[in-house]
């Protein structure tokens, strides 16, 4: 299905109006910002970079005006009288994971467009370990979701099958519709979710009772019930595509998910802080960064863009959040940058997200676990920067710790005691504070390391 299949297919508001549909006001403008993105998807690099600079001048104006951490630091650098150019916008600072850390007040705007919504605080651990907040107004949401439906609708889903959903958040159990908004555009089928803290095995046999269409969890989580599957002789005959999110593909795991279930992997790449980033292109494994929405730089150490066939930091600026504008906000992950596309879309490419995988956690009876450690809620129990755990045996977590300042006996107490309810079996937790926990960007980071995992994680 693509933009075009939608017709005929979308809900009508009107009683007597069934062709052409006339959609309640959030579908229609959810299809007027499909529409729109149905075109630009098509157009040359310069075309696409002319109207995102568009924008781009909007927002850092906003930025300039209403943010003092950008104001103070772009001092000398930035003209908001000038019309920017990509040579300008690259003289500005690039800003990390830790500024947005510690200046959370400095870095929120005091005026948010009204028209915008209300903003509100989203927690993240982020994809290195360390846990950020940023504030969003509810357009941030509307771009997810544009983004969201475009995606279903690149690789050409059915909107009437079932989809099963595996990952950290959401309600378990079973409901009609793939959620309120795409449920307001067009009729969708069933969605059933379970939570990743369910170990492996039995996570298949949920999957073997649900026996869905598409299958939506973390990649690593997929290589693990690939295996799994693939030992127990476990069959998801109706299994159609593996959607994946959160972490990084890697061949590997592609030839898995078709040895296992005959199912290709469809990848998003996105970050809780930014939104999406890029998506699978439809014809291929490589990425289709979404210009629409974000700015995507690939830059090498000295800080020039990347060309293809290179890796470098993956940087981002956001177009349309304007509570807490992240201009050139660096993500953490690395990515080979691709040539153009021939799909035929003029949106840039991203060859590979290289980033890095976590490891299993491995009980002494040998099943093996995501471990999940409630990473969202470490602000409210201590002021940890940083965090890195390493399972040193069947029953000790090392946590490796960056902290603003050294823990009280009691933020320890809580901190041991929140890890351990996180985890399937009685662990002991050791806390180690460390300066720092470095990241080599020729080598991964991993914010959980199991030392008796072996080959470990699911790369
Ligand atoms: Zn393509």
């Amino acid at each position: 299905m693509c933009v075009d299949d939608l017709t005929g297919r979308i809900s009508s508001a009107l009683s007597g109006i069934d062709w052409p549909a006339a959609p309640p006001p959030d579908a229609a403008q959810a299809l007027a910002l499909q529409f729109q993105l149905g075109l630009s998807e098509w157009y040359d690099g310069a075309s696409l970079a002319a109207l995102q600079f568009r924008q781009l001048e909007v927002l850092l104006r906003h930025a300039h005006a209403t943010v003092p951490y950008y104001r103070e630091r772009w001092h000398g650098l930035y003209d908001p009288s000038a019309s920017l150019d990509a040579a300008r916008f690259a003289r500005l600072p690039l800003l990390t994971r830790s500024a947005l850390q510690q200046q959370f007040g400095a870095l929120t705007s005091s005026a948010p467009p009204t028209a915008h919504g209300a903003p509100s605080e989203t927690r993240s651990s982020g994809s290195t370990g360390t846990p950020v907040r940023v504030l969003k107004t509810p357009v941030s949401q509307l771009v997810w979701q544009a983004v969201m439906l475009r995606e279903h609708l690149w690789h050409r889903r059915d909107f009437g099958a079932k989809l099963a959903v595996i990952r950290r958040v959401g309600e378990p159990g079973e409901r009609a519709g793939w959620g309120e908004y795409i449920g307001g555009i067009i009729p969708a089928g069933r969605a059933a979710a379970l939570p990743i803290s369910v170990e492996i095995g039995r996570q298949l046999d949920w999957l073997a009772a649900q026996q869905p269409d598409y299958l939506l969890t973390y990649p690593t989580n997929a290589a693990g019930l690939a295996r799994r599957s693939i030992e127990r002789g476990v069959r998801l005959a109706g299994l159609r595509q593996v959607m994946t999110i959160g972490e990084i593909v890697t061949p590997e795991l592609r030839a898995l998910c078709r040895d296992a279930w005959d199912a290709p992997v469809k990848d998003a790449y996105s970050a809780q802080e930014t939104g999406y980033l890029a998506l699978q292109c439809p014809d291929r494994d490589a990425y289709h960064v979404q210009s629409e929405t974000v700015l995507v730089e690939v830059l090498d150490r000295r800080g020039n863009p990347c060309a293809p066939g290179e890796t470098g930091l993956v940087v981002v600026t956001p177009l349309h959040a304007f509570a807490m504008p992240l201009v050139r906000y660096v993500v953490g992950d690395y990515a080979r940058v691709g040539a153009l596309c021939p799909c035929g879309r003029g949106l840039p490419v991203l060859e590979r997200i290289m980033g890095r995988t976590r490891n299993t956690l491995v009980l002494a009876n040998g099943e093996r676990y995501w471990p999940y450690f409630g990473t969202h809620r470490f602000v409210d129990l201590a002021p940890i920067l940083q965090h890195q755990f390493v399972q040193t045996g069947y029953d000790v977590i090392e946590a490796r710790l960056v902290t603003a300042r050294p823990l009280t006996g009691a933020e320890e107490d809580d901190f041991v005691q929140h890890v351990r309810s996180c985890l399937p079996a009685p662990f002991e937790i050791r806390i180690r504070l460390v300066p720092g926990i470095p990241r080599d960007p020729g080598s991964k980071y991993e914010d959980f390391v199991s030392e008796l995992a072996g080959a470990g994680g699911a790369g």
